[in-house]
């Protein structure tokens, strides 16, 4: 291969590149991002950074020299359009190309937006630096209200973030239980009460109607009719993969780039981080994950399949951490609401617990809450195939 273009210069981009380069690619490396900085680091933009803690300038993910060292043509500020699997090109929104013998697909995902709020001053969502920067001013402007549409992870810790500034907070969720989707009612319910023993105004089983005001968000209407007043909104209703410049090109799009096992979209062409759907073997699933930890882990994997072009399965344990007021809570694995569950170390009434997941006889997941070293455990013996009764020994003994 003489040349590789990757799409996306955030997370998995950077660490395909970086990967490439390391590996012994010494062909030519070009990167294109629609943003215009230079990768940098997104779970501090829920958490340190919005709430002023750091300054923007702690969220590079690599210094300049670094980024010199891939020897990489950066093409930031402008949108990859289209990509040309028979010319073997990529078409930039300015109007160039770039030839390729290989592509790494890093896209990600934007957020989901909420009909009409389009233009609305003091309506949020939260994906990117500028984003972040935009709500801690508003944060920092003293608002009587703030108002969290979405109970989700990204919305938990904006609610969470803007409480330790003690501002009034009122995060409203559709479903009866936070989260219970992924974690069953009971875990759910403890997610939900770490938000409201912090002073977080949770109101479950309700949408949202409209939002509205002047040149400035005022008002939030409930579906079930409350009105509430709010200066600051901010919407966590999910993510859409940012596959629209592949329309066309040949590739399967399905609720993000379809892969193979191997994360292999098309021949030369390989897909990492929150765009890349694959059949994960080890739970039998065809996932896409919008974690940190598989950005990392699949633009490694994808990087080294472009390069090697052995076809080497990409099986992990999903992994991640959110961070809410005092507490770091982490999930391994792949959890349902029906899975059994067991408490296998701390108190669920102090907080400091871990739960672990099974199904059909084995373990396939582990929550935590405080308990960093015990996910840890767990998520290894998920890796090591456990089943539910290796892991119940393992709780005993340990
Ligand atoms: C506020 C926030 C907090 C988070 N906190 C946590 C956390 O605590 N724990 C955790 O595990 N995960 C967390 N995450 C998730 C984690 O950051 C993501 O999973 C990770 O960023 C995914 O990396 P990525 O490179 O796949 O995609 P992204 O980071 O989304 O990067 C994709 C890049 O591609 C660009 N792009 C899109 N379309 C084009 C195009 N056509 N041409 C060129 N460029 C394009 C995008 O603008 C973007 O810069 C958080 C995410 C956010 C937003």
């Amino acid at each position: 291969m003489n040349a590789v273009v990757i799409v996306g210069a955030s997370l998995a981009g950077l660490r395909a590149a970086e990967t490439l380069r390391r590996d012994g690619f010494a062909g030519t490396l070009t990167v294109i991002g629609d943003e215009p900085h230079s990768p940098y680091d997104r779970p501090p933009l829920s958490k340190q950074i919005l709430s002023g803690k750091w300054g923007p300038d702690r969220a590079p993910l690599a210094d300049q020299d670094a980024l010199d060292g891939l020897d990489a043509d950066w093409r930031l500020g402008v949108r990859a359009s289209a990509l040309d699997l028979d010319a073997r090109h990529v078409t930039l929104a300015d109007g160039t190309s770039v030839a390729f013998d290989g592509v790494v697909i890093a896209t990600g995902a934007r957020c989901r937006t909420i009909a009409g709020t389009e233009g609305l001053g003091g309506v949020h969502t939260l994906r990117t630096v500028d984003d972040c920067l935009a709500i801690r001013r508003d944060l920092q402007a003293n608002p009587r209200r703030v108002v969290v549409v979405g109970a989700g992870f990204i919305g938990a810790e904006v609610a969470a973030t803007a409480r330790e500034l003690d501002l009034d907070v009122t995060m409203v969720e559709m479903a009866p239980v936070p989260f219970e989707r992924i974690l069953g009612a009971e875990m759910g319910q403890v997610c939900a009460d770490v938000q409201r023993d912090h002073g977080v105004d949770l109101r479950t089983g309700v949408g949202v109607d409209s939002i509205s005001g002047g040149d400035r968000v005022e008002r939030v209407v409930l579906s079930d009719g409350t009105e509430l007043d709010a200066d600051v909104v901010v919407v966590g209703v999910g993510v859409t993969p940012n596959t629209e410049w592949l329309e066309g090109s040949g590739l399967t799009i399905d609720n993000g780039v379809v892969c193979d096992e191997s994360c292999l979209a098309a021949p030369g062409v390989v897909a990492a981080g929150d765009i890349a759907r694959w059949p994960n073997r080890r739970f039998d699933e065809v996932m896409r994950v919008e974690h940190w930890d598989n950005a990392v882990e699949q633009g490694v994997h994808a990087a080294r399949r472009l390069l090697t072009g052995e076809p080497v399965p990409y099986e992990p344990v999903p992994w991640f951490w959110s961070d809410q007021f005092d507490r770091k809570i982490q999930l391994a694995g792949r959890t349902r609401p029906d899975d059994q569950t067991e408490v296998v170390t701390g108190s669920i009434e102090e907080r400091r617990f871990a739960t672990a997941y099974g199904r059909n006889g084995k373990l396939v997941g582990i929550l935590g809450f405080n308990r960093p070293r015990h996910v840890m455990q767990y998520r290894q013996l998920i890796n090591d195939g456990a089943t539910w009764d290796d892991a119940m020994a393992f709780a005993r003994e340990s």
